[in-house]
Parts: structure tokens; sequence; C-alpha cells
């Protein structure tokens, strides 16, 4: 036999064996409505089915699990019963995900000057209410919430424990919570061998291993204008966090002004000026919390703090919607 067709049976045989023992990677796709959002869960994997619904029924049950310790809107929340016992200076013991989200916004406050707090609940609230009502707050309502707010009211220390130290202090996680639930949930996939994943939390997303053959997962920049379909670019990432934030669908319109849902913590007041920014980082959590402290702090302010964020790839568009 010529040498070339020894060396191409070599390869079919070799194919054919590891064909016979590997099943080929597919794809597949499971969606959650939790959080406000709706979780998309994409992976690729050699399971069958079967076991690949019960991975992703293990990782639903988990973000189900982390809504009931962040939530806002639950009154039996872990935060909510956090927030109750505000002025009082007992240490309270915490789970150990309601105090990594602590520490982790505590750390964004600090860095971001104040512009992400996590300290904001009696504001937004009365935000939520008035985009309820469609009418604007009551001015003198947000000065009194606003005494309630500040970046230094959560306290933790390392028995994981917190304390907040202002009565009538809020929380609210809304800022944070879905890129941090992403990222655990590439965290179990990774736990069980699953690389090739990405997942959607309504736009906070976190993204592990390319799919097969490709350099990345594709990544499309929402567009800025609600009457164009298309896309102003896209990129393919892998094993990073993006996250695209702005007043696109949730805001109040008073007089033609949209007031955005994220609220800048100097005033109490909801954003006007409306950008649509996109943070690309090392994780979700990371490009989530900066994505909503960048709408606050505006081109310049990402200009003046760029050198210090090299981790970060930030886009910051003027919205007009
Ligand atoms: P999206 O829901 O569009 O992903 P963000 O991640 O930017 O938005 O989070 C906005 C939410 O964060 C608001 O709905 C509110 O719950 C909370 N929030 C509002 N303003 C701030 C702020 N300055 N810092 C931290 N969280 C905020
Ligand atoms: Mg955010």
């Amino acid at each position: 036999m010529h040498l070339k067709h020894v060396l191409l049976a070599c390869v079919w045989l070799f194919c054919s064996l590891h064909a016979g023992s590997q099943p080929a990677e597919k794809k597949y796709t499971y969606v959650h409505p939790q959080m406000g959002t709706t979780f998309k869960i994409t992976f690729y994997s050699r399971l069958d089915s079967i076991s690949s619904q019960a991975i992703a029924t293990e990782i639903f049950s988990k973000i189900d699990s982390l809504n009931l310790l962040f939530s806002d809107y639950l009154p039996e929340s872990e935060l909510n019963r956090l927030c109750n016992q505000a002025g009082n200076l007992n240490w309270i013991n915490i789970s150990s995900d309601l105090w990594n989200i602590l520490d982790l916004s505590n750390y964004f406050t600090q860095a971001s000057s104040g512009a992400f707090d996590v300290s904001l609940g009696a504001i937004t609230r009365l935000w939520r209410k008035a985009r309820a009502m469609k009418e604007l707050p009551d001015s003198t309502l947000i000065s009194n919430a606003l005494r309630s707010t500040g970046h230094t009211c959560v306290q933790l220390n390392a028995k994981q424990q917190a304390r907040i130290i202002q009565a009538g202090t809020r929380l609210d996680l809304g800022g944070i919570a879905q890129g941090y639930t992403a990222d655990l949930c590439l965290k179990i996939l990774r736990s069980k061998g699953i690389r090739r994943a990405l997942i959607d939390a309504g736009g906070d997303i976190a993204i592990g291993d390319p799919p097969p053959y490709s350099s990345g997962w594709l990544i499309y920049f929402p567009s800025c204008s609600k009457d164009r379909a298309d896309h102003l670019d896209s990129l393919r990432l892998s094993n990073c966090g993006i996250t695209t934030s702005g007043a696109t669908t949730r805001y109040l319109e008073v007089n033609n002004i949209k007031y955005s849902h994220i609220i800048d913590p100097r005033t109490g007041w909801a954003l006007t000026e409306n950008y649509l920014v996109t943070v690309q980082a090392p994780n979700a959590t990371i490009a989530d919390a900066w994505a909503t402290a960048f709408n606050v702090l505006g081109p310049l302010g990402w200009e003046s703090i760029q050198e210090e964020h090299p981790e970060l790839n930030v886009w910051i568009i003027k919205g007009n919607y």
C-alpha cells in the first residue's frame, strides 16, 4: 500500500475509534425567568439531554435560592431581614453569598467614588413607585430618603457578619445581583467539567471557553436607537463578562424628559443624561457593577479612572432613546 493510503487509513481508524468512544459535543440551551429578568444558559457538552437537563435544573434552583437571599422585593429575603435590623449595632450572621456580594459592592462603591451604591434602596423604592404612577417622586421624600443612604452604611467583618449602622437604610442589589449570579452559574458548570458555556442574565453575560471550532461567543452590541434593528458592532469573546446598561426599557418619561432607573447617589435623582454603557471585564459581576457606575460617571468619569483599570474595556454612547 502507498504510504499516503496507510496514513489515511490510520487517520480514518483514529477518527472512528475516537468518535466511537466520545459522542460529539452538543449545544444545549435552557431559560429560566428570575430576578426580574430571564436567565439563558447555553453550553456544549458530550452529555445526553437528560443529564444536561439535570444540570440546568440544579443551576436554576441555585438561581432561585440566590433570589431568596438578594431580592429587595421579597419581604423575607435575607437582604431585607438584614435591612430590618438597620440601626442596630449588633453583628448579624449572614450567608457567604450575601457577605460576598456586599463585600464586592463595597469595593465597587469605593472604586467608583460612590457612583455605584447599593444603599440607595429607600430612593430606588420611591422611583419604582414613581415609574408605576407615571409621575415624578416628591422631592422632599427624596431628600429625606437620601439621609438613609451612604456607602459607609454596610459594615462587614471577617466572621461572615454584617451590620447596617444607619436606621432606615434599605439595600438594593439590582445593579450587581444578575452579574454575580451569572458568574456563579458559570462556576457550577465549570465544576462539572462544562467549560464551553455562556450565561446571559438579561444582558449581564458570563462567558466561558469558546464554542467548538470557534474563537469565541458572538456578542452583539445593542443599538442605541430603538428604531434601528441593526447592531453597532459585535465581538467574539471568551472567558470574561460583558454587560450593557442604560435606560432603554425601564424609565419614567415626564415632560419629554426620560428618567433612568439608575440613580445619581449624590442627589437621589434619576439620571436624565442617558448613556448606553457596555463594559467588558474579567467576569460578569465586575462588568455589571461598572456598567451601572459609568452611567452615573459618564464618559469623563471613565476617562479619569481608565488608567487604573486595565482590566476593563468600556464603550459609552450618548443615548437618545
Ligand atoms: P439593568 O437592570 O439595566 O441591568 P443595572 O445593572 O445598571 O441595570 O442596574 C440598575 C439597577 O441598580 C436599578 O434598577 C436599581 O435597582 C439599582 N441602582 C440604581 N442606581 C444605582 C446606583 N447608582 N448604584 C448601584 N445600584 C443602583
Ligand atoms: Mg449593573
